[in-house]
């Protein structure tokens, strides 16, 4: 085994290649693995070189590129991290005597997190939900109360940032304060249209443009670009 050899993904990410030769195999197989720990797992007949093998993989890159992909890279979030949220960039501090969390400044640039070490990301991630939910409660007072929904949710979904009910509950994934704020500002909207016209007809776009003002083209492509990358962290 060794892993002082690398698969370089495209975003840059350097995933260790565990290479194994098998008494008996006639083929090589790959197995990239994401759990406990990112690996390319390759496991090959004791004759086939190396340097085969990995020319064999970049064969495969494609399809090594997509899994890996598909479950990004956690970072985790400790003290001192900057993390930008809800249109700021914060530093993160911890102080365990404090119960609470709080802003160190007027210009909230600045957040302590009080509690265990062990509970510093749990309470990080919380105190974002909470920030996210009064922000989404205040953008929604902005706008005529024909559009206001009955109930919010906060949900981590993948594949939908919001959604709204034909009861007029609405939810939102509590990862979109990782966005631009406009962009959480646009999914707002999006879902405010729908209390209106529950399809995605010329009249329903023509409400979130009256909702939510010029940049929606902008704001979807962001999104379709960079969502995934809203999961890097927690
Ligand atoms: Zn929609």
């Amino acid at each position: 085994m060794s892993s002082e050899i690398f698969f370089t993904l495209s975003s840059g990410e350097q995933i260790p290649v565990v290479v194994t030769n098998r008494r008996g195999a006639h083929n090589v197989t790959l197995r990239p693995k994401i759990e406990p720990s990112r690996e390319l797992h390759i496991s090959k007949p004791w004759l086939t070189s190396t340097s085969f093998v990995l020319k064999f993989a970049e064969s495969k890159r494609k399809w090594i590129e997509q899994i890996f992909n598909k479950a990004p890279h956690k970072e985790k979030v400790v003290p001192e991290t900057d993390l930008e949220f809800l249109g700021r960039c914060v530093k993160l501090i911890h102080n365990p005597d404090m119960r609470s969390n709080q802003y160190m400044n007027d210009e909230k640039t600045v957040l302590c997190i009080g509690g265990g070490a062990d509970m510093f990301e749990r309470r990080v991630r919380d105190f974002i939900k909470s920030e996210l939910l009064s922000e989404i409660k205040k953008i929604i007072k902005t706008t005529p109360r024909e559009y206001w929904p009955k109930h919010i949710t906060l949900r981590d979904t993948t594949s939908r940032w919001g959604s709204c009910s034909s009861t007029g509950n609405m939810s939102f994934s509590w990862r979109l304060a990782l966005a631009p704020y406009e962009v959480m500002r646009y999914v707002v909207m999006h879902e405010l249209a729908h209390t209106k016209h529950m399809d995605h007809s010329p009249e329903f776009w023509a409400t979130v443009s009256k909702l939510y003002g010029f940049g929606i083209e902008k704001a979807k492509r962001w999104l379709s670009k960079n969502g995934q990358g809203l999961h890097k962290y927690f």
